[in-house]
């Protein structure tokens, strides 16, 4: 009899895992559900910082003292160009 519980008892642990993954989802529905209920200025303060976020990524156009380095395409401030290639300025880090 412990021979036969110890096989199902594996794959009982398995289910679990897999269960308990399960459970996660439907748990963090539920709780999105009671903080609507609590939350009506947390709501407020949550949509406040997402717009700022958005705010902060989106409107943020290359200044007069940064370059797009043509190898990385990240914009870089001025004091990282290495130099001036054919296509354009390349940062130090790519230059180098
Ligand atoms: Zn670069």
């Amino acid at each position: 009899m412990a021979t036969d519980y110890d096989a199902p008892r594996k794959s009982e642990e398995d289910a679990e895992s897999i269960e308990a993954l399960k459970e996660r989802v439907p748990a963090k529905g539920a709780s999105a559900i009671d903080s609507e209920d609590a939350d009506n200025p947390g709501f407020e303060l949550a949509g406040a910082d997402l717009s700022d976020l958005e705010l902060d990524v989106v409107v943020l156009p290359q200044q007069a003292d940064e370059f797009t380095c043509v190898n990385c395409f990240l914009v870089r401030h001025r004091s990282q160009m290495s130099r001036e290639t054919e296509l354009g300025p390349i940062c130090a880090e790519c230059d180098g």
